[in-house]
């Protein structure tokens, strides 16, 4: 047995199966540099996923190095929550700060799934109350609590939570019942269905609303911009509180702006943030109002979250990001890609979707007329794409979309050769000649 296959069972033995590979021949990573991956046979990839939206950067930044081997070289990265940590607290003034909530304080997890477990602690003891409001086809982490918030079934795999949620429409126009009207129409047909969940689903006293403001896990599937405005409204007649999952579309990805919620023209009262925050290594937080922070009267902390070592890299990769202004460069870049792909999608007819904003953008594959969402040529174009050295991602509530969420850092040039190997690919997968 090669080594490459030794390890492939190696892992099939050891891992439980609800953790599946990409490829059909998985790779295995070994270096890393500027927005290029190799593997452990030598080929390149260009990482239009960077890693899951976590290379926020791309790999090998000196900056973020520097920091990183600074703080292992001090010898001081023990636990998180008994001692000062200079970068810890810098990193949650900036954070704060960037928020625009009034006041905010900072929680460091060490996951987005964490994050979500403590904003949803926060808001119920606040609140006091166990109602959640969510939306369909949700993503909000792998843990007993966040999985009683997701509401795409592919990846919640507990109906035996501790939350009581509902789940209300917007976040996936495509498969909306409302997706044929115009923007301000299909706004009011979810502000009226949140009217009635509220009535006939729930006792009255909700504690809050978490929602992904572009859905990660689901296919980068998004509402209006405007949707969450007309949400928050009927939400404040209640005192419920808006936590707006950040975890993907945080730090600028989506280019116009900081976070995807202020597409909306609000500020939540709570946000949760994760993944790029490190540019890979482990930290994910929650950015809250200060009553709703400070509503937990019994003590708590988190052993390993805000550690010293993981707040030295993300101080270092949200310096990077602002200072190299890399939210502009992913409206620039990403606007490019976007009408690439739209380009492209006139051209295959198995292209029933074009979305997202920023870095942050998405195909989705099925059949124009019935939807009828098609998991073939998904897993064809990612096949297609490797071949051609190009690392995407997969998702959607059917696993039928291509999702590319490249690091910030990416130049016009390799949007473009991403460009060129996605068209091959999209049309080598459907049998279209282009
Ligand atoms: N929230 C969103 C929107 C996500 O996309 C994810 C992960 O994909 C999570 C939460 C969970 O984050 P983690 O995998 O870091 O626990």
């Amino acid at each position: 047995m090669g080594e490459h296959s030794d390890l492939l069972a190696r892992h099939k033995s050891v891992m439980p199966n609800w953790l599946s590979l990409y490829y059909d021949e998985p790779i295995e990573l070994v270096h890393g540099e500027g927005r290029t991956l190799t593997d452990a046979e030598g080929n390149q990839y260009l990482d239009f996923f960077a890693g899951i939206l976590t290379n926020m950067v791309g790999y090998q930044i000196p900056e973020i190095s520097e920091a990183i081997k600074e703080q292992v070289e001090s010898g001081v990265f023990h636990t998180s929550t008994l001692y000062l940590i200079r970068k810890q607290i810098e990193l949650a003034e900036q954070i704060a700060e960037l928020s625009k909530i009034p006041d905010a304080k900072v929680f460091f997890t060490n996951s987005g799934t964490e994050a979500n477990e403590a904003a949803l602690l926060l808001a119920t003891q606040y609140r006091r109350s166990n109602q959640i409001l969510a939306l369909r086809n949700s993503y909000h982490g792998r843990s007993f609590g966040a999985m009683g918030i997701t509401g795409n079934r592919g990846w919640s795999a507990s109906s035996l939570s501790p939350v009581n949620t509902s789940y209300v429409h917007g976040g996936y126009r495509l498969r909306s019942p409302f997706k044929d009207l115009p923007d301000d129409e299909y706004v009011a047909a979810c502000v009226a269905d949140l009217r009635d969940v509220l009535a006939t689903q729930t006792a009255g006293d909700v504690a809050a609303m978490i929602a992904e403001p572009i859905q990660g896990v689901g296919g980068f599937a998004m509402p209006p911009d405007g949707y969450f405005k007309a949400m928050k409204e009927v939400l404040d007649e209640h005192g419920i509180l808006l936590i707006s999952d950040e975890v993907q579309t945080g730090w600028g990805r989506t280019g116009e702006h900081f976070w995807g919620i202020e597409a909306h023209g609000i500020v939540p009262d709570a946000m949760t943030f994760a993944k790029g925050l490190g540019n890979g290594m482990a930290i994910g937080g929650v950015v809250a109002r200060p009553e709703l922070m400070d509503s937990l009267t019994a003590q708590s902390l988190s052993t390993f979250g805000g550690n010293p070592i993981a707040t030295a890299a993300a101080k270092a990769t949200l310096d990077y990001v602002l200072d190299h202004d890399l939210q502009a460069q992913a409206h620039k870049v990403g606007s490019m890609l976007r009408d690439g792909l739209t380009r492209i999608a006139e051209e295959i007819p198995a292209i029933i979707d074009v979305r997202g904003r920023g870095l942050m953008l998405a195909a989705e594959l099925g059949d124009a007329q019935t939807l009828e969402p098609d998991t073939s040529i998904a897993a064809a174009v990612l096949e297609e794409t490797k071949k051609r050295g190009l690392l995407v991602g997969k998702g959607g509530l059917f696993g039928n979309v291509i999702r590319m969420a490249p690091p910030l850092t990416l130049t016009e040039e390799e949007a473009q050769q991403g460009l060129e190997i996605l068209a091959e690919s999209f049309a080598s997968a459907t049998g279209t000649s282009v």
